[in-house]
């Protein structure tokens, strides 16, 4: 007993050198640990290849034939001929010569397991594995799982052979010690099968079906737990009786809604339905508002903080960047004139001299709505009532934050909580990063929005789009030019590109024939920034030059023109929000990607989806199934909230509804599983593996 917990280093095989390595490289300590590392591919060893089809291209072959002549070139190079009927082979060795030398006798047949390459025109092998001829195709045990391996490991002869050796060994000792950790009730309706068996099944599967059972349980086994862990959050907090009431619409929302110059989509007029319920119910509202680029969220917004404000309360609108902050206080200002309502803006470069009377104004409560960035939870910022928080591209909002936001509530009641996002999101990944929010969307465009036309082009057709632009520069409107951000260790941003850009645009375009261009990077400071983000909002530039800081929200309706430079650089997401930017006015727009020379074939693909459709749901699928998760928002750290072991949000999509389905189902009937059968599924949650990485409910 007690093997699972035991340290790897007892395993025969590996010794305190290796483990050490292990520990170090994998993060693998127990034998627990251990086996559940598993395979991230299998190689089907049961296939032969013809050796005349063994191309390059190929990764891993296996061909079975006859040895024809042996060659040792000197006593660290062994060459050997081989011959299946179809064609000749050379096998390469520079290790185990002498043991090879002397098994690989001419006439003798095996089995050669590599990876081909071409050398000199000809296509060989270098140190295949080599084993007996396979007799039976059908032969069981023909799946050998391939483990993630770094240089490192394999440098300190941490093979995938030993690795599976490992794994054997582990596996015989710790297996019956492994405990089930779903109820049988599951595991007969879903038909997956035990635990112990998907164990050594996703190590050593017989055969493909074998393979697929035990993915498919321990798949489930992770999707199920963590949409569990989610519902039941939501179902506790549903229960908790501790929200902010608030049962009036108030005056400052009708003063607003009166004065609105134009009539509230109903999509807009649903959702502001849907939070009034929330606001007026009792409970503490944690509601998604999803809707695409252009959909009107801020209103929504907007009204909802009124009606907070109309019962007493104060409210707030977090957003991820400077820019869109600055930008929202500016528009939510223009709409709360006609209610006398006091707004402020907070963000990191609020001056100490501005910053004592906005604090005082939230404390007292004569502010009723702030804007700004993070600033706004940070530790000074005491406000008298806050009922409402609203947190605008959530996706940039990180963790350690919502316990700030929860503090700041009234008599350590939590605000009523509502996040916007303009990431059309794919259902599965809805359903894991807001699994315990309620969602609205706005599904309706405000009338008008003109579709924009997307075109793809090549730096060759430059000089074309630059007449382009002057065209629609005389005709009064504007253009973006978006360069990609470059992150060079994370976090600095490679500038040379869109300062480069800005040179070439202003070249083309001078100053002396009345152009006027503005950049925008990351690397300004942020009265540079706003200075040249005023200029182009303003109309006193024509093009603004940028790189992806003015992705999210900024709203310049004059805009027609969206050229992006690198296109190929982008994720589809980032591509949809920065498409977004135009077709905002009343003239047609239009958006031009322009890709490198030697834009790769996935890449060329992601951008004529953008020229084939303009839907950001279908757009978002495509961008998780192309990309992955991780990849989401298109940039290097996107910061993935949760880690998944073996399931893929992009790929398992059918089954994550299943397992959410049965864990909707466990709770419906047992809501606090304190039923017996249940206990197991309440132990596992106990063990908190579920619930750590969850971010997205900001409570
Ligand atoms: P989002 O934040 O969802 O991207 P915005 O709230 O910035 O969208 O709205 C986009 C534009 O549409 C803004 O200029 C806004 O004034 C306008 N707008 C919002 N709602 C309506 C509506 N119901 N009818 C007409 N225009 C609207
Ligand atoms: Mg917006």
């Amino acid at each position: 007993m007690g093997e699972l917990t035991s340290d790897i280093q007892f395993l025969p095989g590996v010794g305190p050198k290796r483990a050490a390595l292990i520990k170090r490289e994998l993060d693998l300590h127990t034998l627990d640990d251990l086996i559940h590392f598993y395979p991230f591919r299998y190689i089907d060893r049961s296939t032969i290849t013809p050796i005349v089809s063994a191309t390059p291209d190929l990764a891993y072959v296996q061909v079975q034939g006859t040895v024809v002549s042996r060659n040792l070139v000197n006593i660290k190079h062994l060459s050997v001929i081989v011959d299946d009927g179809t064609a000749r082979m050379e096998m390469v060795f520079f290790k185990g010569v002498k043991w090879n030398f002397d098994r690989l006798v001419p006439g003798a047949t095996f089995l050669f397991f590599g990876k081909p390459q071409e050398y000199n025109g000809r296509i060989n092998m270098v140190h295949p594995e080599v084993d007996a001829p396979q007799q039976d195709p059908n032969a069981r045990g023909t799946l050998t799982g391939v483990y993630p391996a770094t240089e490192k490991l394999k440098a300190g002869g941490i093979t995938g052979k030993l690795m599976c050796k490992l794994q054997r060994a582990a596996l015989a000792l710790c297996l019956p010690e492994v405990q089930e950790t779903l109820p049988k009730y599951i595991l007969d309706a879903y038909g997956l099968c035990p635990l112990r068996v998907a164990m050594q099944n996703i190590h050593f599967p017989a055969d493909m079906r074998a393979l697929e059972m035990a993915s498919r349980r321990l798949k489930f086994e992770e999707l199920f737990y963590l949409q569990l862990s989610l519902l039941k959050q939501k179902y506790v907090r549903s229960r908790a009786d501790t929200g902010l009431v608030m049962p009036a619409v108030g005056a400052p929302f009708h003063s607003c809604y009166n004065a609105l110059p134009y009539r509230l989509t109903g999509a807009q007029q649903r959702v502001i339905k849907e939070i009034r319920a929330d606001l007026s119910g009792g409970r503490q509202m944690n509601r998604l508002l999803q809707g695409d680029v252009g959909s009107g969220k801020t209103m929504v917004a907007v009204l909802s903080c009124l009606i907070a404000v109309g019962n007493g309360y104060q409210a707030c609108i977090m957003a991820p960047t400077e820019v869109l902050a600055r930008q929202h206080f500016a528009n939510i200002s223009k709409y709360l004139e006609p209610t006398g309502v006091q707004c402020a803006l907070l963000t990191g470069s609020t001056t100490q001299k501005e910053r004592r009377p906005i604090l005082e104004g939230l404390a007292d409560g004569s502010i009723g709505i702030v804007v700004g960035t993070h600033a706004l939870i940070e530790d000074p910022v005491q406000y008298k009532a806050l009922g409402l928080a609203v947190i605008d591209e959530q996706h940039r909002f990180g963790v350690g934050q919502r316990s700030r936001l929860w503090a700041k509530g009234p008599n350590g009641i939590p605000p009523h909580i509502l996040v916007m996002t303009a990431t059309p999101i794919p259902r599965t990944l809805a359903m894991t990063f807001y699994g315990d929010l309620d969602v609205s969307v706005i599904d309706e465009m405000p009338p008008g929005r003109k579709p924009v036309q997307t075109m793809l082009i090549g730096q060759n057709r430059l000089p074309a789009m630059y007449r382009f632009m002057r065209d629609e520069i005389k005709k009064g409107r504007q253009v973006f030019v978006v360069y990609p951000m470059i992150f060079i260790n994370d976090k600095m941003e490679d500038i040379s590109n869109v300062e480069q850009g800005y040179e070439d645009i202003v070249k083309a375009f001078p100053l002396e024939e009345g152009y006027k261009v503005a950049i925008v990077h990351g690397q300004q400071s942020n009265e540079q920034k706003s200075f040249n983000m005023k200029a182009f909002v303003e109309g006193r530039a024509q093009i603004l030059v940028s790189t992806t800081v003015i992705e999210v929200g900024v709203d310049v309706p004059n805009a027609s023109v969206m050229v992006i430079r690198s296109a190929q650089r982008f994720g589809l997401s980032q591509l949809h929000q920065l498409r977004g930017r135009v077709g905002r006015g009343a003239e047609k727009s239009y958006c031009i990607l322009v890709q490198d020379p030697k834009t790769g074939k996935d890449a060329q693909e992601r951008l004529e989806l953008m020229c084939a459709t303009e839907d950001g749901f279908e757009i978002a699928e495509k961008d998780l199934k192309m990309r992955g998760p991780g990849d989401l928002e298109g940039t290097q750290q996107s910061g993935m909230p949760i880690d998944l072991h073996i399931a893929s949000l992009a790929r398992d999509g059918s089954l994550l509804e299943e397992a959410r389905a049965c864990a909707q189902r466990v709770l419906d009937s047992d809501p606090t599983l304190e039923a017996p059968g249940n206990l197991l599924l309440a132990r596992e949650l106990r063990k908190g593996k579920y619930d750590f990485k969850d971010y997205s409910n900001i409570s």
